[in-house]
């Protein structure tokens, strides 16, 4: 080919391209070298429980979140952190990270990999601070392109899972109440633990068949206990097993997994992706949460990573608003399991977005995460 039959060809192949792929893009996304910053804003916010809420460690009303914004031209993009207290972050630790950030010095929102992973390294930990970062630059960026980030992956939003709506510990009678407002949910999810798993799971039970998964949250101490348990569980309908014992004991989930007839996931034992390396081999797969690993952008290359070793996936989240929940279900075509239910237990949520219909995941056609801010 000589010099300017390439060039016609190179310029052809360039215009087809960008006219195919990128038809929607405003010609302003292209524009990342000029004098336009983005620039974030942060504030704390409260989540009020719908119910008192009981895991194996503790009880709650409430769960402190921040509120983020990235704008850019004129365009804004919603992120969310969520601090449940047992991870270790708060609204104080987040905001004081989220100072630490200047998003300004960062010239093409497009590049997420190099922003997040500078980010990234400003602290050890803070998942949750960085997560709110990475979820409104990916909801930024997705309004930049004008297309939902389902679209951009190239995942088919009608795959996405039904999810899981969880029932936390508490007595029989209340167990039972709060199954009966879970209708239409096609599968549950019990947490279990405590000194009552048996009688957790009679209570749903006496109100429903659909299929459950059970949440020990490492309150199992006994591996022993723990393979008799999940045999009873299986024949009552659970399919399967998350963070049975301690995160640290990798030993006793391998011995676990290797004779259990439900998968083990795990939650606490993986928080991010590289995680994946130590806990393949003890678990049947992983649990993978926004706010454990820092949010959209590693949370895709843990599905991928888990896929190439041959690990179940189910995607978890935190109490959270519609915004994070929302941002986790463009993912969620791709992985085995959701419990994508944080905003249906809170009663103050801030943002429209990703909705429940008849259990399953139904998202929005908006751009970006496809929420809208209330108010
Ligand atoms: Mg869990």
């Amino acid at each position: 080919m000589n010099k300017s039959r390439r060039s016609f060809f190179q310029r052809t192949v360039s215009l087809v391209a960008a006219s195919s792929i990128f038809s929607s893009i405003p010609s302003f996304a292209f524009n990342t070298q000029g004098t336009k910053k983005m620039k974030m804003t942060f504030r704390p916010y409260t989540l009020e429980l719908k119910h008192v809420f009981t895991v194996a460690s503790l009880s709650r009303t409430t769960t402190p979140v921040v509120l983020v914004e990235i704008e850019y031209d004129g365009i804004v993009g919603y992120g969310e952190a969520s601090m449940p207290p047992y991870l270790g972050e708060s609204q104080e630790s987040v905001m004081a990270f989220l100072k630490r950030v200047d998003i300004s010095k960062y010239g093409n929102p497009f590049d997420l990999e190099s922003i997040l992973t500078d980010i990234d390294s400003l602290a050890f930990h803070n998942t949750a601070a960085k997560a709110s970062v990475d979820i409104a630059l990916h909801d930024l960026v997705g309004k930049l392109i004008g297309q939902p980030w389902y679209n951009i992956w190239g995942y088919d939003k009608t795959k996405a899972p039904n999810t899981t709506f969880t029932i936390g510990i508490d007595k029989a009678n209340v167990v039972r109440e709060k199954t009966k407002e879970a209708v239409g949910f096609k599968i549950l999810k019990v947490k279990l633990g405590k000194d009552n798993d048996r009688e957790m799971i009679e209570s749903v039970r006496a109100v429903t068949n659909v299929p459950l998964t059970a949440d020990p949250n490492q309150g199992w101490k006994d591996k022993f206990y723990a393979l008799d348990m999940i045999h009873w569980l299986k024949e009552q309908g659970v399919v399967y097993i998350e963070q049975p014992m301690a995160k640290e004991r990798y030993d006793d989930h391998a011995w676990l997994t290797e004779r259990s007839p439900l998968p083990i996931l795990a939650d606490e034992s993986c928080q991010r992706l590289a995680d994946i390396a130590s806990v393949k081999g003890a678990y049947s797969g992983i649990v993978i949460k926004l706010m454990k690993c820092t949010g959209m952008r590693e949370a895709h290359k843990m599905i991928t990573l888990a896929r190439a070793n041959n690990m179940k996936v189910m995607f978890g989240c935190m109490t959270e608003t519609s915004c994070a929940i929302s941002a986790a279900s463009h993912l969620s075509p791709m992985v085995d399991w959701a419990d994508l239910d944080g905003m249906l237990l809170i009663k103050n949520d801030a943002f429209t977005g990703t909705i429940v219909k008849e259990g399953k995941l139904v998202l929005s056609d908006g751009p970006g995460i496809g929420v809208k801010k209330i108010g």
